[in-house]
């Protein structure tokens, strides 16, 4: 990494990268990487979900459901509960 004036710039700049690199492997399928632009790896670095449909959308949002990690959470509490009261 070049030198930087201060150190939260560097990191702020180096997560940047890193999100960047992470998302250009995640989104393989949807465009070849290699015709990825500047444009659109700095729009993907900062907007995780490029569309909003039911499909990728927040659960709670599109059918006032819990998201997949509350109902893990929900399963884990009520297996702790259970462990708690020795059923
Ligand atoms: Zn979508």
């Amino acid at each position: 990494m070049e030198y930087q004036k201060n150190k939260k710039r560097a990191i702020r700049i180096a997560h940047r990268h890193r999100l960047i690199h992470k998302r250009k492997t995640y989104y393989a399928n949807w465009a070849d990487r290699a015709t990825y632009k500047n444009k659109v790896l700095g729009i993907l670095s900062k907007t995780a979900t490029v569309c909003s449909c039911a499909g990728c959308g927040n659960p709670r949002k599109h059918f006032n459901e819990d998201t997949l990690d509350e109902q893990i959470n929900a399963l884990n509490y009520a297996e702790y509960v259970l462990k708690l009261l020795d059923c």
